[in-house]
C-alpha cells in the first residue's frame, strides 16, 4: 500500500525531497547569478573553434557544478581570481595539489633556479641525497623513488607488490580512488568486483586484477586475505573520494595483522590524508605500511609524487630483479620523473614549506570551520555532521559517521551539494567540486575562516527555511 510507506525525513526541515526541491529552487538562483557575473569565462567555453576537446585541457574541468568553468586568472597564497574580476578565497587548493597555498616563495625560488640548470635531463641532480633522507625521516620508510603523479606511484607499486610476492591481485575499498589505476577503478555490486560503469576503452576484466570490497569491514578482508592471492591491499588511511569514510577503533590495526599473517603487503595511499599532520596519517596514528604513496602537494604544486617502501621489500625488489637481467623495461617509471626541478621543489617543500608549524595553523583553523559548520548545522536543524582528517573537512548528509560507501552513497544528496557549492562560490568561497571538500592552507587567514563560516550558515538557513516552507 503507497501510503503505509514512511516518507523519508531529514530533521526539522521535513523529507529529503522537500530538502533537495529547496536546494533545487536555490541552484536555479545561483546558476542564474553566476552566469551573470562570469561573461568572459562563458565565452571562453562557448569558442568551440579553442582547439581543445570540450574547450578545455582536462575532462574533468567540466565537472564542476557550474554551468562553465571560471577561468583562472591568478592563484596565490589562499586567493583565486578569474577573468571575468571575481575574486575568491581558495579551499580547493586544487583538489589539494595547492594544499600549502599557492606558489610558496621558496617554490617559485626552486623553479626558477633549476630552470638555470636543465629542466630535463634524465640524470640525478645534488638534492637526491636530501630529499631521499627527509623522506624517511618524515614518513619513516626507508627506500623512495620519484613519479610525475601520484597515478603513476600507485601504477608502480602495484608492480612491485605483484613482483615481490608472486601473487596476482590487488584488494582495494569499495568507493576508493587511487588515480588512474586501472586495477583500482572497480565497484561493489552484489558482492561482486566489477568495472566503473563510466570506465572508457576498458579492455581486461577488473575482477581478473582485483577484489574490492567494504572498508571497515574485516570479516570480508580475512575472508579475501586467505585465498592467498592479494599481493597487496590498497587504502586511503580515511576514504576521501566517496564522501569521507573514518576507520573504526581497531581496523588499521587488525589490517596491519592480517595483512602480515598472509603475507600480502599494505600499500598506504596518503596523498589526500597527507592533510593530517607532518608524515601524513601513517606518521601521526603510527601505521606501518610496506609502500606508501604521497602525490599531489608534496612538491608545493608542481607534478610530482613519490612512493616509498621498507628496506625488506626493497631487498625482495632488488633480488628479483637480479634473477632479470636488471635493466630494460620494467613497467616503471617515466621520462620526465625524479628531474632536477622535482627534487629541487621536493627539497623546498619538505624542508620549509611542509612543516609542524604549518601543519599546526592548518589544523587550528580547521577546528574553527568544524565548530562552526557543526553549529550551522545544528541551527538549522539539519541531520548532517562534519566529517574530518586533519585539515581536510567535509559535510556528510547523515547524522552519524558513514561506515562504507553503501553508506556514504546513501547519504549523498547531489542538488544540495551544488547548491551549497555554487551559493558559497558567488559569495567568494571556493570549494572542491567533488562532494565540497573543504581544505585548509597554512595560508588560510581568520577572516577567511569567520567568513566561509559565516556564508555556509547562510545558505543552510535558507536551504532549511525553503524545505520547511513548502
Ligand atoms: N590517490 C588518491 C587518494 C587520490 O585522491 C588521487 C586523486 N584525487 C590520486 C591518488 C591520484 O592523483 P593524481 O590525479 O595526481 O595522479
Amino acid at each position: 500500500m503507497p501510503d503505509s510507506q514512511p516518507t523519508p525525513q531529514h530533521g526539522s526541515c521535513g523529507s529529503v525531497a522537500a530538502i533537495s526541491a529547496a536546494a533545487h529552487r536555490i541552484l536555479v538562483e545561483e546558476t542564474a547569478t553566476f552566469v551573470d557575473r562570469h561573461p568572459r569565462s562563458k565565452a571562453v567555453f562557448d569558442d568551440t573553434s579553442s582547439g581543445f576537446l570540450n574547450q578545455v585541457p582536462l575532462h574533468w574541468m567540466r565537472d564542476w557544478p557550474m554551468p562553465f568553468p571560471v577561468v583562472l586568472a591568478t592563484a596565490k597564497g589562499s586567493d583565486v581570481t578569474d577573468i571575468d574580476g571575481n575574486a575568491a578565497v581558495d579551499f580547493c587548493l586544487g583538489d589539494t595539489g595547492a594544499m600549502f597555498g599557492h606558489g610558496p616563495g621558496v617554490i617559485v625560488e626552486a623553479l626558477a633556479r633549476t630552470a638555470e640548470i636543465g629542466l630535463t635531463t634524465m640524470l640525478p641532480s645534488a638534492d637526491v641525497g636530501v630529499v631521499g633522507r627527509l623522506l624517511s625521516q618524515i614518513f619513516g620508510l626507508s627506500r623512495w623513488q620519484v613519479t610525475a603523479t601520484a597515478s603513476d606511484a600507485n601504477r608502480f607499486a602495484f608492480r612491485v607488490a605483484r613482483a615481490v610476492t608472486g601473487r596476482r591481485k590487488i584488494l582495494v575499498f569499495d568507493g576508493c580512488y587511487h588515480g588512474a589505476a586501472d586495477e583500482t577503478l572497480v565497484d561493489l555490486e552484489d558482492g561482486r568486483t566489477v568495472g566503473r560503469e563510466n570506465l572508457l576503452g576498458q579492455a581486461v576484466d577488473l575482477a581478473e586484477t582485483t577484489v574490492c570490497i567494504p572498508f571497515n569491514d574485516l570479516p570480508a578482508l580475512e575472508a579475501a586475505l586467505a585465498t592467498g592471492e592479494i599481493a597487496c591491499v590498497v587504502a586511503e588511511p580515511v576514504m576521501t573520494n566517496c564522501g569521507m569514510i573514518l576507520p573504526q577503533a581497531g581496523f588499521h590495526t587488525a589490517l596491519r595483522e592480517l595483512t602480515r599473517a598472509h603475507g600480502t603487503l599494505l600499500h598506504i595511499d596518503e596523498t589526500h590524508t597527507i592533510s593530517t599532520g607532518l608524515g601524513g596519517y601513517t606518521k601521526t596514528h603510527g601505521l606501518e605500511p610496506d609502500i606508501l604513496v604521497v602525490g599531489k602537494p608534496v612538491g608545493g604544486g608542481v607534478p610530482v609524487a613519490v612512493w616509498g617502501m621498507t628496506e625488506a621489500i626493497a631487498g625482495r625488489l632488488d633480488a628479483v630483479r637480479a634473477a632479470k637481467s636488471g635493466i630494460g623495461h620494467s613497467g616503471i617509471g617515466t621520462t620526465l620523473s625524479g628531474s632536477a626541478l622535482q627534487l629541487a621543489c621536493l627539497r623546498a617543500c619538505l624542508e620549509t614549506v611542509m612543516t609542524g608549524a604549518a601543519y599546526q595553523t592548518m589544523n587550528r583553523l580547521a577546528d574553527r570551520i568544524e565548530a562552526g559548520f557543526s553549529a550551522a548545522i545544528g541551527n538549522a536543524g539539519l541531520p548532517w555532521h562534519v566529517s574530518r582528517v586533519g585539515a581536510r573537512l567535509e559535510v556528510v548528509f547523515a547524522p552519524s559517521l558513514v561506515r562504507n560507501a553503501v553508506e556514504a552513497r546513501a547519504a549523498a544528496i547531489p542538488v544540495v551539494q551544488k547548491a551549497i557549492h555554487l551559493a558559497l562560490l558567488n559569495r567568494g568561497y571556493l570549494l572542491t567540486p567533488f562532494h565540497n571538500m573543504v581544505l585548509v592552507a597554512p595560508t588560510t587567514s581568520e577572516p577567511q575562516v569567520t567568513g566561509l563560516v559565516a556564508c555556509f550558515g547562510q545558505i543552510l538557513s535558507r536551504l532549511a527555511a525553503g524545505a520547511v516552507a513548502k
